[in-house]
């Protein structure tokens, strides 16, 4: 099984704790949490994935957030010095993002126009 995960997700996973879009998002989002601790194969996105199936701002496959969530794919990907489309294992890409991004303090630099922001600080 390879989840399709859209790049910033990987900080969005870092900071969710239970809250998001509804409830059917959010329980998404905790059984996704649960399969990737167990350190699937994931093929990174800058598209709509696994996890934004169950968003209510996506409809038909055309969200509403989908140019503000597509830079911030981009960024991730580039600090990551990753291309979407590269499959690896979620733990490996979990470290790039943390060690590229989340410890040296870039996270809002990439999303601090989200409007969750407030929420996703250590
Ligand atoms: S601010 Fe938004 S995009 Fe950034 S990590 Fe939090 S939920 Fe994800």
């Amino acid at each position: 099984m390879i989840y399709r995960i859209r790049a910033h997700h990987g900080m969005c996973f870092s900071f969710f704790k239970g809250k998001g879009y509804s409830g059917e998002f959010t329980e998404n989002m905790w059984a996704m949490k649960e399969k990737l601790q167990k350190d699937p194969q994931v093929i990174l996105l800058k598209e709509t994935d696994d996890v934004c199936v169950r968003c209510p701002n996506n409809q038909g496959g055309k969200s509403t957030c989908l140019e503000k969530a597509k830079r911030y794919d981009r960024q991730v990907l580039a600090y990551c010095g990753l291309e979407a489309g590269v499959e690896m294992r979620w733990k490996d890409f979990e470290k790039l993002v943390r060690e590229n991004i989340l410890d040296v303090g870039r996270r809002e630099e990439i999303c601090g126009d989200c409007e969750w922001s407030g929420l996703c600080r250590d």
